[in-house]
């Protein structure tokens, strides 16, 4: 198993290191335009936030898989975990907010303590969708965690499940020996219980991310081809994929100058920037609320340490007409949401 950028005391677990290497080399140089060029050349900058749609709240950056792709740097070692008081302060904007989706995300966020206790409050909302980014192998992981199906249906929720391959080499490569055969058993435990078959509203959408330096390719005709092959070779049923881009944080960073891709990545997804996609990149429509109650445009800018550009920078200081028609924090990872159909939590973007 790898270890966590934490764990290991990388340069890179500092998110200001980061940061340098996006902003210096081949963007200092000006082989490269800056995020901030190239969307003026379309009068997109300064990117704004519109109408508050969907909140997306991180409970804690601990997890039980290590994956090299990982913009967080999730592991068992990470300790970072959101309070009982601070899911309350973010039940209290829940009620108050006009987003429609709320999206909890991690690490493995069934692995905070308080979890379910969140879930079973934030379900008597009455949220039109309600998300939890499952990484399926911890339905399997540990006996407390087997029922996990059965809390989902009884509280409506809608599960989105990283799955990079329908081959096991592929999803091991990516994310641990083992994960491929815990995923099967994982996603036959939820089909079991009414996730994701064709006609139920009990909705099971699985993400898929490149497994290398590369772009996503189109997510249509991927999601057919996952279709047919979970169906014939293990009869899972899902609904919808979302093919994600690996955006150039964290571990994939990591990995990308490690196997000295790291220029040609940025070239590719340069060369692949669609101006279209940037209206709808989901900072426009999203707040990332990090395990300890602050504001970010989104999960990678809460990982890069980029708080939102607001007065409002606490979930304690909430405020949501301040908040819509902030300015984005952007840096060039941000080319990662505008490369071809554009890339987001949910998917391509156009
Ligand atoms: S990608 Fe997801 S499952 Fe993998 S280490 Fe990160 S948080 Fe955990
Ligand atoms: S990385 Fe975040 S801030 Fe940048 S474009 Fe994507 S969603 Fe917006």
């Amino acid at each position: 198993m790898i270890k966590s950028l934490h764990k290991r005391e990388s340069d890179l677990a500092n998110s200001k290191r980061q940061l340098e290497i996006l902003s210096n080399g081949i963007f200092q140089k000006g082989a490269l335009p800056t995020f901030k060029e190239k969307i003026s050349e379309t009068n997109q900058f300064p990117l704004k936030a519109k109408k508050l749609e969907i909140l997306q709240i991180n409970v804690g950056y601990m997890c039980n898989q290590v994956c090299t792709h990982c913009h967080v740097d999730a592991g068992p070692d990470r300790k970072e975990i959101m309070t009982r008081s601070t899911m309350q302060q973010c039940l209290d904007i829940i009620k108050t907010t006009g987003a429609h989706t709320l999206d909890l995300t991690g690490g493995a966020p069934e692995m905070n303590p308080d979890f379910r206790w969140f879930v079973e409050e934030a379900s008597k909302v009455g949220i039109k969708d309600f998300i939890v980014r499952s990484n399926l192998t911890i339905i399997t992981a540990n006996k407390k965690y087997h029922d996990l199906p059965e809390f989902f249906k009884k509280h409506n929720v809608h599960v989105v499940s990283s799955m990079p391959h329908w081959t096991r080499g592929k999803t091991d490569k990516q994310r641990g020996n083992g994960v491929f055969d815990a995923s099967i058993k994982a996603l036959k435990m939820l089909n079991d219980v009414g996730y994701g078959k064709p006609e139920s509203s009990l909705r099971l959408d699985l993400v898929y991310n490149p497994s290398g330096a590369f772009l996503p390719s189109n997510q249509k005709s991927m999601e057919k081809d996952f279709k047919k092959a979970l169906l014939e070779e293990f009869n899972i049923h899902f609904h919808n994929l979302f093919a994600i881009t690996n955006l150039p944080i964290s571990r994939f960073l990591d990995y990308l100058i490690a196997s000295e891709n790291y220029e040609d990545y940025m070239y590719a997804l340069v060369d692949a920037f669609n101006p279209t996609a940037v209206s709808n990149v989901m900072c426009t429509n999203t707040l990332s609320i990090s395990w300890d109650g602050f504001l970010y445009d989104c999960d990678f800018n809460q990982m890069l340490e980029l708080p939102v550009n607001s007065k409002a920078k606490h979930v304690s200081e909430f405020n949501e007409t301040l908040l819509n028609g902030r300015d984005i924090v952007i840096s060039q990872h941000c080319y990662g949401c505008t490369a071809g159909a554009g890339s987001s939590c949910q998917g391509s973007v156009i």
